[in-house]
């Protein structure tokens, strides 16, 4: 396989180490930012390099329809074509054809394009041709993913199915400096989980993801339905929480063992003017900011919070600069990515507890609380 894994240092079920690729490697764990359009929106690639971010993820479904998998293929691929030295990973295109309605039968999901309503039919090979052509490091083989909650018959056709899908993407899999990750599904039912962990496992991909949680349910359903399909999956492959990078998800997931991350969360939440701190979220539209000389998180030493402040940046956005997409995109990013720094360092010290503690102390208080004490 073209992916390995190594784990350096565990702390309980938690681990850090390192994916190496024939790229190179990153270490983990990792969060990905997501580049939805060919870009993490409001930012360049040289931009995500200066933030640190060792791995992007492009969404398939969206490059797929424009430019098109031909003409990134032609232009050298995705690194290239969008000058990015680093890891990349493709989704398989699944997730956003099916919350965009599709029709999913054994063959695969007949869609209309959002773009123009031109009719496609992703199947499991499709996806796994179009992500070779792309050209990501890792790409993802299509699953079914129900939105939940939904019938117990409805979640367990759709982990049945996904399972078939990944045996079909394995044999249509064809690039051998690409990684193929299989994806573990089953709502939040533990031992449909445990079902789909197992026999996903014993397919036997580069990697594994698991995906449709965190999609509505509550943390602890999100949490033991997680633990169900971890418990099936081999120590020595990555293990990858679809979707999922708010503070508490992270930390929580590698205490049980998942190794990467990505979500729209942090950029998409920048763009609305809500920040992530140590001390919780904090809205910037919030009055009070107006006349803040603080940075947006004191403790926070990215190149946003050394240099400007709550107000000129609650300014930018108010008046709709396109200046402050950006600046709070980066600081968002960059605090997310901190954040997981200090994840990796506490699993390598056997201090992941105390971090836990911390993030959950932070994030249990209110979105407004922070914004109610302007003069702390
Ligand atoms: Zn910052």
């Amino acid at each position: 396989m073209s992916l390995r894994f190594v784990a350096e240092a565990t702390d309980g079920p938690a681990r850090t180490g390192r994916i190496e690729t024939p790229r190179g490697s990153f270490p983990t764990p990792c969060f990905m930012p997501v580049g939805t359009r060919g870009s993490v929106r409001a930012l360049s690639s040289a931009d995500l390099e200066e933030l640190g971010a060792p791995v992007v993820l492009a969404t398939t479904y969206h490059l797929m329809l424009r430019p098109g998998p031909e003409v990134v293929a032609a232009l050298g691929g995705l690194h290239r074509f969008s000058g990015w030295s680093g890891h990349m990973l493709t989704d398989s295109g699944g997730f956003q054809v099916m919350s965009l309605g599709a029709r999913v039968e054994e063959e695969g999901a007949h869609f209309r394009s959002v773009y123009d309503g031109s009719r496609h039919l992703l199947t499991p090979e499709a996806a796994v041709r179009v992500q070779e052509q792309l050209g990501a490091d890792i790409q993802m083989a299509l699953d079914v993913c129900p939105a939940l909650p939904a019938p117990a018959s409805e979640v367990r056709g759709a982990a049945e199915r996904t399972l078939r899908w990944a045996e079909r993407a394995r044999t249509a899999h064809t690039r051998e400096d690409q990684a193929l990750f299989g994806i573990v599904q089953g709502g939040t039912d533990e031992s449909l989980r445990a079902w789909s962990g197992r026999r996903t496992a014993e397919l036997g991909f580069a990697g594994f993801g698991i995906g449709g949680l965190s999609v509505g349910e509550p943390r602890e359903e999100t949490l033991a339905a997680l633990e169900a399909a971890l418990g099936q999956l081999p120590a020595h492959r990555p293990r990858y929480l679809m979707g999922v990078g708010d503070p508490v998800g992270m930390v929580e997931a590698v205490a049980r063992g998942v190794d990467l991350f990505d979500c729209v969360a942090p950029t998409r939440l920048a763009r609305h003017g809500r920040l992530l701190t140590s001390r919780g979220p904090l809205s910037l539209r919030q009055a009070a900011f107006a006349t803040d000389p603080r940075p947006i998180d004191p403790s926070c030493a990215c190149a946003v919070c050394v240099r400007w402040s709550r107000a000129y940046l609650r300014h930018l956005l108010s008046v709709g600069e396109p200046a402050a997409l950006r600046l709070l995109t980066w600081h968002n990013l960059a605090w997310t990515l901190g954040l997981v720094s200090r994840i990796r360092e506490a699993v390598a010290a056997g201090r992941l507890g105390e971090l836990r503690q911390e993030v959950a102390g932070a994030w249990a208080r209110g979105p407004g609380e922070l914004a109610s004490e302007p003069g702390s």
